[in-house]
């Protein structure tokens, strides 16, 4: 077998891999390290809509993003609530674009390989990590690494709940979508176990992606999904559509710790470093800060610290306890939040950018006695 060497190398050519591959090659003090991608599973050819708020400074991603919107909906069994979310934008982009968009930059950067390959031994040797694949042996002292073994994590002690969520993105032939405003969650559904919402991108007046998400430890069917979309179609619209697309995925919820190193010592990337926020599924936004910080980390030669143990991850778990034990009382929680704090400091608190005093007077608007019950449960 032929042995090739690099001196980046990054395992998982998905979200993380590609954000980190960009801000290797965008550092001031990028000059021509050699970097390989390897990906088993053809990432790219995965079809998922990625949405995140972003300030409006200027973004890695602002050529790419499909749709954004400046005010945010919450709906209640009495309405929908719609508020500017300024300083923020919530952003929608596509995963083919995504991919289009870092395949130019390696197509570009002629130091920069993607090798679609499955990486089946990794081995540490003094200086350099040994990467055994179906067709070669790759050697780099600097490995990265997106894999996660989620056997490992569902037979963790930890909480492990999942998000799953079933959605079309239909298009109507009469303009029936607000498409000044997202929808983030409607609790205005059925809640036949854990907690359910609608979510709404509306693109235009006439296209729109609809999903039902829930979260719970059951799995949910393709049949309950199909008759809650169809039922809030037509409660919101009552209309005819054609479905164009269909997105189905789960995003696990955990409070299991993830490392910032892999077993056999490489820096973990994406979900395997904990990045999907366990509340709330998100991680793009998490992917990109922390691929800021592990591009300087590089650069300047310096190790990246182990996470450490936050107040954000007290709060994670706190809800993840109450909405595995007590879903009914989770969605009233979620649903004070939203009635009683403005969007953008719930933005703000979920991007765990608040202080102590920010999260003191947030907490102090939600029911206070279901909070101390929990905390008074987990202290048992
Ligand atoms: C359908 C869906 C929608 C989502 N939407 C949002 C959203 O709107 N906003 C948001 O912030 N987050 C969202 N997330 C969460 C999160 O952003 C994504 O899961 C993100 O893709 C995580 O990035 P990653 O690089 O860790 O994983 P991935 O993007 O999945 O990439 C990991 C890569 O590693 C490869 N790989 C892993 N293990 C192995 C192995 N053993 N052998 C070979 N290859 C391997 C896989 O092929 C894959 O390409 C979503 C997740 C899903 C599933």
């Amino acid at each position: 077998m032929n042995t090739t060497h690099y001196d980046i190398v990054i395992l998982g050519g998905g979200c993380a891999g590609m954000q980190l591959m960009h801000q290797l090659i965008h550092h001031d003090q990028y000059n021509g390290e050699s970097i390989l991608i390897i990906d088993a599973d053809k990432a790219y050819l995965q079809h998922k809509s990625w949405c995140f708020w972003h300030s409006s400074e200027p973004n890695t991603y602002d050529s790419i993003i499909h749709s954004t919107w400046n005010k945010l909906s919450i709906g209640f069994s009495s309405g929908i609530k719609k508020e500017l979310i300024k300083p923020y934008r919530y952003s929608f982009i596509k995963s083919e674009t995504f991919f289009d968009f870092h395949f130019e930059e390696i197509n570009q950067y002629q130091q920069v390989k993607y090798s679609n390959d499955a990486a089946i031994a990794i081995k540490k040797g003094e200086t350099d990590f040994f990467i055994e694949t179906n067709n070669e042996i790759i050697t780099t002292p600097a490995l990265y690494s997106s894999y996660w073994n989620k056997e490992k994590v569902l037979n963790d002690p930890s909480i492990f709940l999942q998000q799953q969520f079933y959605g079309w993105e239909i298009f109507t032939e009469q303009p029936v979508f607000d498409s000044t405003a997202a929808i983030l969650m409607d609790f205005g559904i059925t809640q036949a176990y854990g907690v359910n919402f609608a979510y709404v991108l509306p693109y235009n007046k006439h296209n729109a992606l609809i999903e039902i998400t829930g979260f719970s430890a059951e799995e949910y069917s393709v049949e309950f999904f199909e008759e809650v979309l169809r039922q809030y179609i037509q409660k919101m619209w009552n209309c005819t559509f054609k479905i164009v697309k269909i997105e189905h995925a789960s995003i696990p919820m955990t409070n299991y710790s993830f490392n910032r190193f892999t077993e056999e010592g490489a820096i973990a990337i994406g979900t395997a470093a904990g990045m999907v926020k366990p509340t709330t599924g998100y991680a793009f936004n998490r992917i990109a800060r922390d691929s800021v910080l592990l591009a300087n980390h590089y650069f300047n030669k310096e190790i990246p610290a182990e996470f450490s143990h936050n107040r954000f991850k007290f709060y994670d778990r706190l809800l993840l306890e109450i909405i595995k034990q007590r879903p009914a009382k989770a969605l009233h929680i979620l649903m004070q939040l939203f009635r009683k704090v403005p969007y953008r400091q719930i933005l703000r608190f979920l991007d765990e950018d608040s202080s102590l005093i920010q999260e003191a007077v947030l907490f102090a608007k939600l029911p206070k006695k279901d909070f101390i019950k929990q905390v008074l449960k987990n202290g048992e």
